[in-house]
Formats: structure tokens, C-alpha cells, sequence
């Protein structure tokens, strides 16, 4: 970290410029690059492929086979969450709700 002083001409400190080396490194800033550029080609509705892929012909693109798990993580929120209900939209809008991992 170093910091430059700038005095204007009756000596009065009037700018200090403090520059810090960046933690992050050069293969960081890499892949964050790698990572947003990889988002950047997602499909944007959701799906997790390649908006060339899910867009592209349906003779000459790939094909896709859909499949299902149960997120139970998830499942065990909106039960919790359906256990609760109320009317009061403002205690039922203000709730903050989470998830953790109770290991057997
Ligand atoms: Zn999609």
C-alpha cells in the first residue's frame, strides 16, 4: 500500500492517493473472466445450456432428455413455510426463511 501526497503551491495538503496491491491475482482475475463469460452464454431462461444450443435448429442441434430429483432442502421449506401460514401479509411477506443441514 502506498500513498501519494499532493500539495498545491503554499504547501496545503489538498489530495492523498492511496493505492493497495490488488489480493486478487492474475489467475483470479482469470477466471472470474472464464466464469462470467461461461454465464454469459447461458440460456436465459433457466435451463443451465447453451443459449446457441437451446436456440439453435431442431434438425442440426442437440437434442435434450429432461430428468427429475427432489430438492429436499427445498421441499422441507415450503412445507415449513405451508405450516405457517397466516393472513397477516406483513408478517408473512417480512419473514426471512432458511435452510440448514442437520447431519444424522
Ligand atoms: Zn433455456
Amino acid at each position: 500500500m502506498t500513498t501519494r501526497y499532493v500539495y498545491n503551491r503554499r504547501g496545503r495538503l489538498v489530495r492523498s492517493v492511496t493505492t493497495r496491491e490488488s489480493s486478487w491475482t492474475e489467475q483470479d482475475r482469470a477466471e472470474v473472466l472464464a466464469l462470467a463469460l461461461y454465464r454469459s452464454q447461458l440460456c436465459p431462461c433457466g435451463c443451465g445450456q447453451r443459449y446457441a444450443d437451446t436456440t439453435s435448429p431442431e434438425d442440426t442441434g442437440p437434442q435434450f432428455v429432461a430428468s427429475r430429483k427432489v430438492c429436499r432442502a427445498r421441499m422441507t421449506l415450503l412445507e415449513a413455510q405451508q405450516g405457517a401460514e397466516t393472513n397477516n401479509a406483513a408478517i408473512a411477506g417480512s419473514r426471512l426463511w432458511q435452510v440448514r443441514t442437520v447431519r444424522g
